[in-house]
């Protein structure tokens, strides 16, 4: 599979080139096609091996595709794709990476982690967004407080799923896909991401993913 045969849309396209990405990584190769057919996904992969692009990639072309106009962009939007990563650095990896990649659209991508002011990350997802991408300490802080509507969310990543665990945020995990408003995995695409497959992540996966989900190591 190269770009081209992905047949991401062509803003898409432009923003893949421009970031100088010629050719699918591994882990790229085999998410796309996966997450462009709307199934859900387990995907084992390391920091370095372009897990990032592989889930926003596609994420993006459904978004674009189903057509994100100007009117989409407009305060209160609540987001349609959830990404939870366990710490700041990498959300705001994925955040920078949603930027890149979405530049030209109207798509905004926002970004929350703890250790900053809670009041700071209210106001940025009350400004309205499309993808938010959150530690699970804050995220669950800011469900908690009900400024955040989960009724639109098409799209969950649980990114490093094994470190979150190991950090101690499997309750979080669990209470994010038990929240009230929050679709079920029938009306959702879920997709994890995980650098190890021990037990614990494979019954994770079997909780929150669809019964038919695709397994990719
Ligand atoms: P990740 O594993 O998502 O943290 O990505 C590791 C690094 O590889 C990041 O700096 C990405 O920008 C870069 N990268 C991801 N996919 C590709 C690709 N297809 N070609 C070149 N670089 C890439």
């Amino acid at each position: 599979l190269t770009f081209e045969e992905a047949n991401l849309c062509q803003t898409l396209s432009n923003n893949i080139a421009k970031a100088g990405y010629t050719k699918l990584t591994p882990v790229q190769k085999y998410s796309i096609p996966i997450i462009l057919a709307g199934r859900d996904l387990m995907a084992c992969a390391q920091t370095g091996s372009g897990k990032t692009a592989a889930f926003l990639l596609p994420i993006l072309a459904h978004m674009m595709r189903d057509g994100v106009t100007a009117s989409r962009f407009k305060e209160l939007q609540e987001p349609e794709c959830i990404i939870v990563a366990p710490t700041r650095e990498l959300v705001n990896q994925i955040y920078l990476e949603a930027r890149k990649f979405s530049f030209g659209t109207c798509i905004r991508a926002v970004v929350i982690y703890g250790g900053t002011q809670l009041g700071h990350s209210i106001r940025q997802i009350v400004q309205g967004c499309n993808i938010l991408c959150a530690t699970p300490g804050r995220l669950m802080d800011i469900i908690g407080k009900e400024k955040i509507g989960l009724k639109q969310i098409k799209y969950l990543v649980l990114d490093e799923a094994d470190r979150m665990l190991d950090m101690g945020f499997g309750p979080e995990m669990k209470k994010l896909i038990s929240c009230p408003g929050m679709p079920s995995k029938e009306q959702r695409q879920t997709l994890m991401f995980s650098a190890t497959f021990p037990e614990e992540i494979q019954r994770l996966a079997a909780e929150f993913l669809r019964s038919n989900y695709l397994f990719v190591a």
